[in-house]
């Protein structure tokens, strides 16, 4: 590849400078560990954003020059201005890629994107999940076995209020007995959206090499690829390529 996969990872940063627990595993910040693993692929490229940064850290000049975005929120989801979520969205719709990790599913922009509310169940009693792969062909999923586990995380449960993805990757099994689509995948305008649930941010989620496999995974299937970004804003009227009569 002539030209690296240039990955924005956004994170709100409050919880590891709020709570000692979540800082011991994630020193650098959950968008530290995340840009590390991935930069260490030599197709890929990595920069970090954070809420408290001017503009969230999403400036005209970072949006233009990313090709996907990783998205990490919690507890600040309100406090990101609709006006960065309003052109975030118009970079997905220009080609973008979005992948939106665990907590995010109540973000603006997930929400946004997706059009509905995107709840759920949750509980966090540290059980485990044992993670299926049910479409085998999917680029997201390749590489990874026929199933994987994590050995402690917070559970969420259906019903998750998404639209239908097109395409299902992940299926999740809890110790406590519910299920939980994991891995699903859109396309919106000529942008790719993938959401992937493990990653609570007490856990060490984002060290485990399957997790990560997922991620560099889901960046190479959601990069660009139909060229230089286009103007989506209008619906115009044109002349037709090849001439033509019609009959009456
Ligand atoms: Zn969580």
């Amino acid at each position: 590849m002539s030209q690296k996969i240039r990955v924005t990872v956004w994170n709100e940063f409050r919880h590891e400078k709020t709570h000692q627990e979540v800082a011991d595993v994630y020193p650098d910040g959950i968008h530290g560990q995340i840009a590390a693993f991935l930069g260490e692929n030599p197709d890929i490229e990595t920069r970090t954003a954070t809420l408290d940064e001017p503009e969230h850290g999403l400036t005209d000049e970072v949006l233009a020059n990313t090709d996907v975005l990783i998205w990490w929120g919690h507890m600040a989801h309100r406090e990101v201005s609709d006006e960065i979520v309003d052109k975030v969205q118009r970079r997905i719709l220009n080609g973008m890629g979005l992948i939106v990790l665990h907590s995010g599913h109540f973000s603006k922009i997930f929400r946004r994107m997706m059009g509905t509310n995107c709840s759920l169940k949750w509980r966090e009693a540290g059980e485990r999940e044992r993670i299926w792969v049910v479409d085998p062909g999917h680029p997201i999923a390749k590489g990874l076995p026929e199933s994987f586990v994590v050995p402690h995380c917070e559970m969420y449960g259906e019903f998750f209020d998404i639209p239908k993805p097109d395409a299902l990757v992940f299926l999740s099994w809890f110790q406590g007995g519910e299920v939980f689509r994991s891995g699903v995948a859109y396309h919106r305008g000529k942008g790719k959206v993938f959401y992937f649930r493990p990653g609570h941010e007490t856990f060490p989620i984002f060290y485990q090499p399957e997790i990560k496999q997922v991620i560099t995974n889901a960046v190479r299937w959601a990069a660009p690829v139909c060229g230089a970004y286009t103007d989506l804003s209008t619906a115009p009227m044109v002349s037709a390529p090849e001439s033509f009569t019609v009959s009456d």
